[in-house]
């Protein structure tokens, strides 16, 4: 029997995990994604172990997929300043602990900006940092997120996202979210030709390191390095494109995150047009 679709939107995590749960629900999800922080950084909520606890058990009756936590944009573990770099660590390391308390969590983070030290230096910069931070991963898989390769950006071709892994003394814990916006826009196919490029990802990182999907279409042309979202089925990639890319036997089972730009009813459209056309 096939498994079923596990698809989502990115939430906003201010009102606490019953409520993303709830929203999920009424949206008809099945997982969510929230940032861990305000996405400009700065200082966590403490975590109300209650309405974690609460949520786990709506989680656990509703059937959901894990969850991703998104780290802040600001976190840029291959800057040159090192007081960026500190802050990076420190937001990573306080994440990672805190996600202790939710069972298998993904957190997913951009892999950074080099500016303009190169992708070599960049790399090593980000292998250093999550060598220092995966010690607090606990039942926390780190996800490195495929970006589309503006400005200086690290993590645009697959092999890049090797190269860190294999830098990492903990590999086991890490695997990679595939953004369906930033991987067309870095130059991956996905429209014409999907197979191609699951091959190739197959080929570099091996597919069983694909944790999750982020399912956006893009306002941007093909190979154009720009990162800009857009509505299912408005964009470049268009509604069939993804709706095949959500139906590839290789993907089966993971997690389809929207970000989207909507709100609650708009993402519950997107959501209800996969699921209809999930087979
Ligand atoms: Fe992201
Ligand atoms: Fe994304
Ligand atoms: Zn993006």
């Amino acid at each position: 029997m096939a498994e079923k679709l596990h698809i989502g939107c990115h939430l906003s995590a201010s009102k606490g995990f019953l409520a993303m749960g709830k929203d999920a629900l009424k949206i008809g999800a099945d997982t969510f994604q929230f940032f861990t922080r305000n996405p400009q950084g700065g200082r966590a909520k403490d975590l109300d172990l209650k309405d974690i606890e609460a949520f786990l058990l709506l989680a656990e009756e509703h059937q959901f997929a894990p969850i991703v936590a998104h780290a802040p944009y600001t976190l840029n573990p291959c800057s040159d300043n090192p007081q960026t770099l500190e802050f990076a660590e420190m937001v990573f390391e306080d994440d990672l602990k805190r996600l202790v308390h939710l069972p298998h969590v993904y957190y997913n983070f951009h892999p950074g900006s080099h500016v303009g030290q190169g992708t070599e230096k960049g790399i090593e910069l980000i292998a250093n940092l999550l060598n220092k931070v995966l010690k607090y991963a606990q039942n926390t898989t780190v996800l490195l997120e495929t970006m589309s390769g503006k400005g200086s950006e690290v993590g645009v071709r697959f092999e890049e996202l090797k190269a860190i892994l294999e830098r990492v003394n903990e590999p086991q814990k890490m695997g990679v979210c595939l953004d369906t916006c930033h991987v067309y826009s870095a130059g991956y196919d996905l429209v014409s030709d999907l197979d191609g490029v699951l091959k190739e990802f197959d080929a570099v990182l091996g597919l069983e390191k694909l944790k999750a999907i982020h399912l956006n279409d893009s306002k941007m042309p093909f190979a154009s390095h720009k990162d800009r979202h857009e509505k299912i089925g408005q964009g470049t990639l268009g509604a069939e494109a993804l709706a095949r890319l959500v139906n590839h036997p290789k993907l089966k089972g993971l997690p389809f995150i929207l970000e989207t730009p909507n709100e609650l009813d708009g993402w519950q459209k997107e959501i209800a047009f996969f699921r209809q056309k999930y087979c």
